[in-house]
């Protein structure tokens, strides 16, 4: 049995989150704990109940060296193996532990009680609605719509790591329960829109391929009756520590092109999955059709956002994680907020030089970032020496940073953990690396907003909606976001509007 060989990057995050952090007893606590995941014979014949079951295990697997995966009767023992066999190919090291009473948190789908005596979660779903319990089972439902399944698997690994490290958050109360849905994100689980059953969302593109895009693809290629074609936009390669949080990626997958491991892994027979690896801007020079009707925007920094919304699609939805909340916003160019209403370069988002040169300890140098960054230039001795130092790290450990490019470096020695493990947990790392269950949720809701607006379902009444996965879920999640009122935004400027209203027309 074994930590995951990413697990440096989910200390990182944890680090963030969790009050009093120290590395040995993090490790430690993921190493005590058994996490159940039980299901029976009813949830292994449901549609959804399998969604859910594939992406717990593809959430839990990632963080947790032992799980229990039982299946209650005859007919869920046979899908036991398939499930071991996805945890496996993400941590090959993962211990599968057969007794029920090990168990010390416990997650379990279906309409059977759990064979735990521990604190268990009974999540199901119907549709659009997540559904979660600690009292007792709440099934599952037989339709295509992976949401509210989707959803009810990330309510249920937060619930399991706000048990586990419970006396190292703050308001981090487990929820007793929910009945959301994802449709209205009304509390008490309106089903409108339950019955649309065929989806047709014309050619959307996806603009980042990472831990978002990862779970927005997850979504799209297991809804049943979903069809189009998905443009997938991102010009990086899967690193290890990405594995952290990148629902769709195995092993396997390390050192391979992010849009073709989408392509690997999200296809389905009626949601083509176009590869394009590039970032935006060389996407949109390559191609003679500027109209853009949906684009779902999955990216990291605000400045590719502007770029994303400068490029004037017809319809933008965007999905994000913070520290501790994660959400998705709606755009319509010059009908309410605009995306780069949000990510004004004066507002607290900063730019990557800037996130970069901060989380080195070296914030003066940070125009010399930008070009090195900019030019995908190497780092030398003399500067990673200066980052040990200013990090108060040892040199030798980050030698082998020596000659490879600044991003590399930056995304090994503070984002992968290495320098958070060389300070036994206290170096003030300050990258942002949320949970899996974060990055998780925020991609299915942008996928079902994608998949609304295509079907013409009602619209959410406000821009932009709210969770935070590390507290108990909220009564309303809606976030209201004006238009910038400074007037420099684009979406204040004519010549922008004239042209957004020259590709699309008016209305
Ligand atoms: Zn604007």
């Amino acid at each position: 049995m074994a930590l995951a060989n990413f697990i440096d990057r989910a200390v990182t995050s944890a680090s963030q989150l969790l009050a009093d952090f120290e590395l040995q007893p993090f490790r430690e606590s993921l190493e005590r704990n058994v996490v159940g995941i039980a299901f029976d014979a009813d949830a292994s014949g449901s549609s959804e109940a399998i969604v859910t079951l594939d992406l717990t295990l593809r959430l839990v697997a990632r963080l947790y060296p032992r799980i229990a995966i039982l299946g209650i009767g005859a007919s869920a023992s046979e899908l036991v193996g398939e499930l071991e066999e996805l945890a496996r190919s993400i941590n090959p090291d993962i211990e599968f532990v057969a007794e029920a009473e090990k168990v010390t948190v416990g997650i379990c789908v279906g309409v059977t009680d759990a064979p735990f005596a521990s604190p268990t979660f009974h999540v199901g779903s119907d549709g659009w609605r997540a559904r979660l319990s600690v009292s007792g089972p709440v099934g599952s439902g037989s339709s295509g719509n992976p949401v509210g399944a989707g959803a009810a698997a990330c309510f249920a690994a937060a619930n399991v790591f706000r048990t586990i490290f419970a006396s190292q958050l703050t308001h981090g109360d487990i929820d007793e329960e929910i009945d959301l849905c994802l449709l209205s994100f009304a509390p008490g689980g309106g089903t409108d829109g339950a019955g649309v059953e065929e989806i047709y969302m014309g050619r959307v593109q996806l603009v980042g391929a990472g831990a978002i895009g990862n779970a927005f693809l997850w979504t799209a290629s297991r809804w049943t009756g979903l069809s189009g074609a998905i443009d997938v936009v991102d010009h990086e390669d899967v690193d290890l520590s990405n594995l952290q949080r990148y629902v769709l990626c195995l092993q396997e997958d390390v050192s391979q092109v992010k849009v073709d491991v989408a392509v690997a892994r999200a296809g389905s027979p009626s949601v083509a999955i176009v590869p394009h690896r590039a970032d935006w801007q060389g996407y949109v020079s390559d191609r003679t059709d500027w109209r853009f009707d949906r684009v779902a925007v999955a990216l990291d920094t605000a400045r590719d956002r502007l770029a994303v919304q400068g490029s004037l699609p017809r319809w933008i939805a965007n999905a994000w994680t913070q520290e501790t909340d994660l959400g998705v916003s709606r755009h319509r160019f010059g009908d309410g907020a605009c995306l780069a209403c949000l990510y004004m370069p004066a507002g607290k988002v900063k730019d990557r030089d800037e996130i970069v040169a901060e989380e080195l300890g070296t914030p003066e140098a940070r125009l010399e970032i930008r070009m090195m960054l900019h030019r995908n230039a190497a780092v030398d001795a003399a500067f990673v020496g200066r980052v040990a130092t200013a990090l108060g790290v040892p040199f030798e450990p980050l030698s082998a940073f020596v000659g490879q490019p600044l991003a590399s470096f930056h995304q090994g020695a503070i984002c992968g953990g290495l320098v958070l493990k060389l300070t036994g947990g206290a170096a003030k790392v300050k990258a942002v690396v949320p949970m899996a269950f974060q990055s998780a949720l925020a991609g299915i809701l942008l996928a079902a907003e994608v998949v609304k607006h295509a079907a013409g379902l009602p619209p959410v009444p406000t821009t932009s909606t709210r969770i935070n996965l590390l507290r108990p879920l909220g009564g309303y999640l809606h976030d209201p976001k004006s238009r910038d009122a400074t007037g420099r935004c684009i979406c204040a400027d004519d010549d922008f509007l004239k042209a957004y209203a020259g590709k699309y027309g008016r209305g």
